[in-house]
């Protein structure tokens, strides 16, 4: 029997609180309740839908393919980073958490040449060192940079990073995954030659597929470049234009959930009424949370609004384990924290969720706290 205080979402699931897998909506859900053959017409004019939508989010129809892949965020990363370098190519790899490790992981596995240049966690990424770095290092023939690293949910200069790497002539790879759908992204403002995200988080679609945007002449250069069969985009893209069809057996009920994550989008005005959602999300979170005494690692200015890291308490009757299963009993999964050098935990503010949820979010906070007999965190 359920508790009389747990919240339900519409669908009597848990709220989830998180980067992902994230709260859907009930029609995203409902989507998926067919079954399609990848060969059907159907489903190729369903996947050059969803393509062309995710290609106009950013204003990329008329210079960038997109190139869709089955798996988690990583896969499309990998794939990206595996089709777009070339063997003799060297990326510099600009890191403030744990997704920009992630990609020297790749790189490693890859064997690709890689040189790092790296801030703290809780600040952005340096367009005036990159522009040295680049001066300074000629043979860096790629820049990869996440838009918003997730770890901290710190955002980076896009736009200033963009312009010291165009300015360069070498070309930028972007892991847009926490933040393409949501926050501001346009090839009118920003030069790319690839970028990957996913179905799942802003996009809120279901988890199981990625996708890269990649821009055509640079695609064009691409061939015999990866190492790995199914990661190869430029295979992908050639089959997708030969017939519209996936090279492998395509996530055809993420795809339908999509497609109706991307109608969802526009009727609820487009990237920017969502990021302004998701801004509200935030902003009622860090307020709420701070009326606790909860403290965020990040100051306002460098919080994208996404996710939000908060210091653990070091209220002597606070306990995180407890706190968490106490929250998941109400309702409420939250994260745990990524952060190298500080005890911290996680709250996203994206998915199918509004004020709403965040103030009853709030009061399951509050109402675990005074269960811990915590009546303010610095009494
Ligand atoms: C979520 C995320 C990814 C991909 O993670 P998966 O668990 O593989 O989906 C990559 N980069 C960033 C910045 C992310 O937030």
């Amino acid at each position: 029997m359920m508790a009389d205080d747990k919240a339900q979402s519409p669908d009597g699931d848990a709220y989830l609180l998180t980067p992902g897998p994230l709260t859907t909506s009930t029609t995203v859900k409902r989507a998926m309740l067919h079954d399609m053959g990848s060969r059907d017409v159907n489903f190729i004019g369903l996947n050059r839908r969803v393509c062309r939508q995710l290609l106009d989010i950013v204003d990329a129809c008329d210079s960038h393919d997109c190139v869709p892949l089955p798996g988690s965020g990583t896969f499309a990363v990998e794939a990206m980073l595996a089709t777009m370098l070339p063997a003799e190519g060297k990326l510099l790899n600009l890191v403030n958490g744990a997704y920009g490790r992630r990609i020297n992981e790749i790189c490693h596995y890859l064997g690709r040449a890689y040189q790092v240049q790296e801030t703290a966690e809780d600040v952005p990424v340096d367009p005036v060192a990159l522009d040295r770095v680049l001066s300074e290092n000629r043979d860096i023939t790629h820049v990869s940079v996440v838009y918003c690293e997730t770890t901290s949910g710190i955002l980076n200069p896009l736009q200033e990073i963009a312009e010291v790497v165009a300015r360069h002539g070498r070309a930028l790879l972007i892991d847009a995954m926490s933040g393409f759908g949501a926050l501001p992204l346009s090839t009118r403002h920003i030069t790319f030659s690839a970028l990957a995200a996913s179905s799942n988080k802003c996009l809120q679609g279901v988890p199981g597929m990625g996708f890269c945007l990649i821009r055509r002449e640079a695609l064009a250069q691409c061939a015999g470049h990866a190492h790995s069969l199914s990661l190869d985009l430029y295979a992908q893209a050639q089959a997708l234009k030969k017939n519209g069809q996936w090279r492998f057996t395509p996530p055809v009920q993420c795809l339908l959930a999509l497609a109706q994550a991307l109608d969802e989008l526009n009727e609820e005005g487009g990237v920017r009424a969502r990021g302004r959602r998701y801004l509200e999300n935030c902003r009622v979170l860090t307020e709420g949370m701070r009326a606790m005494g909860f403290r965020t690692l990040l100051s306002d200015a460098l919080q994208a609004p996404i996710i939000v890291t908060f210091h653990m308490p070091d209220h002597s009757g606070f306990n995180f384990q407890v706190f968490f299963n106490r929250l998941s009993a109400r309702g409420y999964i939250i994260y745990p924290g990524k952060i190298t050098h500080a005890d911290t935990f996680r709250i996203g503010c994206i998915g199918a969720l509004g004020v709403d949820e965040m103030r009853a979010a709030l009061a399951a906070v509050k109402a675990t706290l005074e269960q811990m007999g915590i009546d303010h965190l610095n009494a």
